[in-house]
């Protein structure tokens, strides 16, 4: 059944003469994002397979399909074998070789990493640079703009966007409002990049591009959190299928909540005893490094995780907890120390699960194609 028409309220006069000339934009986009999200999941298909799939009429198809094929996004694929008598049907399929998306990682511990992807997340082209020193944002900055040119010349197809995750604090409209460890502050880094490249360009928390990921490509429920640990500690939460924000967009972020009385090592952020201090791929390494037992820097990083999580998980009424970072760390003592923990100390979640995340160290290159699907494409 075709899908009732948005009444529109706009004063553009495109009703001038009787008759309404041009689909209202809101409606337009919305039935456009309906095609595409249709043709990203299921596949290839004729023009009466996608009105039968999105509801919206042959005709409305048609001139939608023949808007996005001329926008480069859409591709005709030829006929299809005719199941019946009468002509085959011609398919068509979102360009999925031809259109490319780059993603930015900077949560790494040693780099940052790079990559061109297509539309279904497989990395094309990889590239990967040293990060600088502690705080020098200055440099981190150049290296992340000379990584992006490198990374546009390499790629082959048409670049949809650009999609960043970075440490730190991120407003609604990519300014990284603070990154303790880069040494960013108020950095509008999303305009800046969008002004240099003249591409869409997103910018956001790398534990929130990660738990988008895990969301939408990591098979997560609805209540869950993540938690990124690597080069510091991040989270996402997700509440009834909706990334949380939080009042000052750091829903999540656990990395510099002070865990325990003891007083702790100092942090980058100057307080001491944060979680990072605890829990982090660097704290973890130099512990590791100064001669300490590496079974007890792990338990207590496992430990400390859970006594931080704890009450986020009691009082949201979480199904599971997701760890993403370098497997050698996590995945063993660190994960089962984080899960018997966090069982013994949350009332009524015996059985919650702590779990690695199945999207390994690509997370937050798949989450940056997750938003780019998401912001240019209307995706879901
Ligand atoms: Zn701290």
């Amino acid at each position: 059944m075709p899908k009732t028409v948005l009444t529109t309220h706009t004063a553009t006069g495109a009703g001038r003469g009787g008759r309404v000339k041009a689909l209202p934009d809101q409606m337009r986009q919305h039935n456009r994002s309906l095609v595409l999200t249709a043709l990203f999941h299921d596949g290839a298909m004729s023009r009466a397979d996608l009105a039968r799939t999105t509801g919206l009429t042959r005709v409305t198809i048609s001139a939608l399909v023949g808007d996005l094929v001329t926008a480069g996004l859409v591709r005709e694929q030829g006929a299809r074998e005719a199941s019946g008598p009468g002509k085959p049907a011609v398919v068509v399929d979102l360009d999925r070789t031809g259109l490319t998306i780059i993603g930015v990682d900077l949560s790494g511990s040693h780099e940052i990493r790079g990559a061109v992807l297509d539309l279904s997340g497989t990395v094309l082209h990889r590239s990967n640079v040293r990060r600088p020193a502690d705080g020098d944002a200055s440099e981190t900055l150049a290296i992340l703009e000379r990584l992006i040119d490198d990374l546009r010349e390499s790629a082959t197809g048409r670049v949809l966007g650009v999609g960043v995750g970075t440490p730190g604090i991120v407003s609604d409209t990519g300014v990284v409002v603070a990154s303790p460890d880069i040494g960013w502050h108020d950095l509008p880094l999303q305009e800046n990049l969008r002004e240099r490249t003249g591409l869409p360009v997103y910018v956001a928390n790398d534990a929130d591009v990660a738990t988008l990921a895990e969301r939408t490509l990591g098979g997560a429920g609805e209540n869950f959190m993540l938690l990124k640990i690597d080069r510091g500690v991040g989270g996402g939460v997700v509440v009834r299928g909706e990334l949380a924000r939080g009042s000052r967009y750091a829903a999540g972020e656990v990395g510099h909540v002070t865990v325990g009385t003891d007083a702790g090592r100092l942090c980058a952020c100057g307080r001491r005893g944060c979680l990072e201090t605890w829990a982090s791929v660097r704290t973890i390494e130099t512990r590791i490094s100064e001669g300490e037992p590496a079974e007890r820097v792990l338990r207590e990083a496992g430990e400390r995780v859970s006594i931080a999580i704890a009450p986020v998980v009691g009082a949201l009424d979480l199904s599971e907890v997701v760890l993403s970072g370098p497997v050698q760390h996590l995945d063993g003592l660190l994960r089962d120390t984080a899960e018997r923990t966090l069982r013994e100390r949350v009332f009524l979640h015996d059985d919650v699960q702590v779990r690695m995340s199945a999207l390994g160290e690509d997370v937050v290159l798949l989450g940056a194609t997750a938003m780019l699907l998401h912001g240019e494409l209307g995706i879901t």
